[in-house]
């Protein structure tokens, strides 16, 4: 399990600056979650400006 972006990302960067483990980077047209890092802490849901994370 791990948390994912979806298409309401605008790349501001909030999310990876919040991200405890560095799990957040730029992607394609939008951030990702690096899914084998991240720890489901929720911590990046909080700081997306879009709403566009979410638990999968
Ligand atoms: S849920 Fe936590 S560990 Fe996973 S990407 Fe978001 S901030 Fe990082
Ligand atoms: S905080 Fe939200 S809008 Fe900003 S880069 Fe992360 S997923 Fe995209």
């Amino acid at each position: 399990m791990a948390h994912v972006i979806n298409d309401s990302c605008v790349s501001c960067g909030a999310c990876a600056g919040a991200c405890p483990v560095g799990a957040i980077h730029p992607g394609d047209g939008k951030y990702e979650v690096d899914a084998e890092a991240c720890i489901d802490c929720g911590a990046c849901e909080g700081a997306c400006p879009t709403g566009a994370i979410t638990a999968e």
